[in-house]
């Protein structure tokens, strides 16, 4: 007894689906197939070994799908055809001995795994046999009027196939129910239509011309794989020419982007750390000029070859980025990882023999790197390849043959720079002084409010750069918006709130052309989004607005509650305080609003709301 109960113990969710499927597949077995086998007269067991064979050799030679390659067996359409024409037993026993033929063959597969996988098959067979017959089918010539009978009966088959395989997947290694359903789906649809057709064409040739049918349906279904293999492989070959970049053999710029958004994405959801080095081989123009073009060319290949090499010990994913120019896609690396991966990369070029690196400053083949790790905070692949490729100039600026992480700046250095950059986005304020005054006094504000805000979450030195000259900026845009409808005291007409609402697009261009101030775009696009998603302008909900965005568009808020201004009521502390509670969940973060608004209580003693 107590060895059962720790038997049970060890039996998990998977285990228990397993065996739910295995008890009802073996009562149905036992009730339909009876054991005929026991009875089959000798043709009845040529034909069993017949359709066995046809399956077996369908399971050989699978059809091969573009994109992935995924193999799709047909032999479906054999365990259809044998329901239309010889009934659901003698199917079973076909299925029956193709598995045992595939459990002594695939000694690798867990035998608990071909048993679920035998009576999956055989719940498939015995709900489709039992709808035809339900449906007035019966055994033997394919009916012209039927169609829709076998029609019913494929889609009954691929239903419980699919139920059952997802349900398995899906207790079993914790799969995504929609997107199992929905990749099986998208990659089975066209087997699964092959598979009716070439049923209901084994019918009529197995009726009719007997074993000469069954070995001209052969013929066609080995031709059809052959095809298939020939189409993928092709496709194959296109692709990977279509990915690669000619000279070094690496993967190409635009493939690149495509996996760096893959990756990007899974890192998100995954949880995994993800980074990104961009790599610029120093003084290449030297060597260039030195030894001509053809030279050249030749060292940028022998530097991909080392790429390629290194890239496929450390697991990551190099790419030729343009020029002398590449990336390494480090999954699972974080930044410190990252480094001293890219660290010994650059050792490893620094000691490798190649002719005329003499001519080189250091003598020798070096190359500077910038590395950038993935965030929360990366709104977009751009900026994570910005974020790198700022770290890379760094890197270059310090004298080359270095490797530089972005956002790991001297402190002093740090406070110089932000310095100046609040000084060059005041500059720009000033410009409001005349249009807008209230916009000014209100940037500044806010800004003020993000220093506060930045201390208490306790931010990195790079996102506290961009929070707070984030919200010192963010209103930049309204300087495109005329005089008249910026300081109209009356309720603005549709139109003019239109235009008023296109100040986020503005003012994110204004920030683009800066290279300095790339980095704040999100803040001043993002800032009027919503947290239920009925914000502008796109409408992004929840975790789709980064977090800082989402405290900045609370802090705005906040401040132009509290805002006097002419002909305009105005809420003290208190009642904006209520008014943030009253919107958390539908306009704010609920967990940033009781995080601002504990910040604003505890503040002593509590200011004014003065004009600046
Ligand atoms: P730095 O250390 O600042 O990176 O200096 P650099 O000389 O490496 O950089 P710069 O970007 O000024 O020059 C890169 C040169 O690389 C310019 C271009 O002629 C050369 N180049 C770009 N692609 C190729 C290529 O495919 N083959 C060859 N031979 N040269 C290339
Ligand atoms: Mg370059
Ligand atoms: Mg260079």
């Amino acid at each position: 007894m107590s060895k059962l109960k720790s038997f049970a113990a060890t039996l998990d969710s998977g285990h228990m689906y397993a065996l739910s499927v295995c008890l009802i597949g073996m009562g149905l077995f036992s009730y339909t197939n009876r054991f005929e086998f026991l009875h089959y007269s000798t043709s009845s067991w040529v034909w069993v070994y017949a359709m066995t064979s046809a399956c077996l050799v369908l399971n050989f030679f699978m059809i091969q799908l573009p994109p992935e390659g995924n193999e799709q067996s047909l032999d479906s359409s054999v365990y259809l055809a044998c329901i239309f024409i010889f009934g659901p037993g003698f199917t079973l026993t076909v299925l029956l001995l193709n598995c045992l033929f595939f459990a002594v063959i695939d000694r690798g597969t867990r035998w608990w795994k071909h048993l679920t996988n035998f009576f999956i098959y055989s719940i498939m067979i015995i709900a489709s046999a039992a709808v035809f017959q339900y449906l007035g089918g019966s055994p033997g010539a394919l009916v012209n009027t039927q169609l829709f009978t076998y029609l019913i009966v494929l889609a009954v088959y691929f239903f419980m196939n699919t139920l059952l395989v997802v349900l398995y997947y899906y207790i079993l290694y914790r799969a995504t129910l929609y997107e199992t359903v929905k990749d099986m789906i998208k990659d089975a649809m066209f087997v699964y239509l092959c598979t009716l057709v070439l049923s209901l064409v084994l019918t009529v040739l197995v009726y009719h011309n007997q074993i000469l049918g069954l070995l001209l349906f052969m013929c066609l279904a080995v031709l059809l794989c052959q095809s298939f293999k020939k189409l993928f492989s092709m496709y194959r070959s296109i692709e990977e020419r279509a990915n690669t970049d000619q000279r070094t053999g690496l993967f190409n710029h635009s493939y690149f982007e495509e996996v760096l958004e893959q990756e990007i994405q899974k890192s998100r959801s995954s949880g995994t750390p993800l980074s990104l080095a961009m790599i610029d081989l120093d003084d290449f123009k030297k060597y260039n000029d030195h030894f001509g073009h053809l030279q050249g060319d030749k060292l940028i290949s022998f530097v991909g070859e080392l790429l390629k090499t290194e890239s496929r010990k450390s697991g990551t994913i190099a790419a030729r980025y343009g020029g002398e120019e590449f990336t390494l896609l480090m999954p699972g690396y974080d930044s410190l990882q990252a480094r001293t991966c890219i660290d010994q990369l650059r050792k490893k070029l620094n000691n490798s023999r190649f002719d005329g690196v003499e001519i080189f400053p250091l003598g020798c083949l070096a190359f500077s790197a910038g590395i950038a790790a993935s965030s929360s905070d990366i709104h977009d692949k751009s900026q994570l390849v910005d974020h790198a490729d700022q770290a890379l100039y760094y890197s270059k600026r310090q004298g080359k043959n270095t490797v530089h992480t972005y956002g790991e700046h001297s402190p002093l250095e740090q406070e110089l720079d932000f310095s100046q950059d609040v000084r060059d986005i005041e500059q720009q304020l000033n410009l409001f002084m005349y249009k807008d005054m209230e916009t000014f006094r209100h940037s500044k504000r806010v800004f003020r409010y993000a220093m506060d805000i930045s201390e208490i979450l306790d931010m990195d030195a790079i996102s506290k750069r961009n929070f707070t000259l984030g919200a010192l900026i963010h209103d930049i845009g309204k300087l495109e918006i005329p005089w008249s409808i910026l300081n109209k005291t009356d309720k603005l007409a549709p139109e003019e709130w239109e235009m008023v609402k296109w100040h986020v697009t503005w003012g994110k261009k204004m920030a683009l052309t800066n290279d300095k101030f790339k980095e704040l775009a999100p803040y001043i696009e993002l800032h009027h989004e919503r947290y239920d998603g009925k914000g502008y302008p796109y409408g992004f909900k929840g975790e789709e607005i980064p977090r800082l965005c989402r405290m900045l568009t609370i802090i705005d808020s906040f401040d132009a509650m509290t805002t006097e201004r002419p002909y305009q009521p105005t809420k003290s502390f208190e009642e904006a305080v209520i008014e943030l509670r009253a919107c958390a969940g539908s306009q704010f973060d609920p967990e940033l609003t009781e995080l601002f608004i504990n910040y604003i209580e505890s503040r002593e003693p509590r200011p004014e709301n003065e004009a600046m």
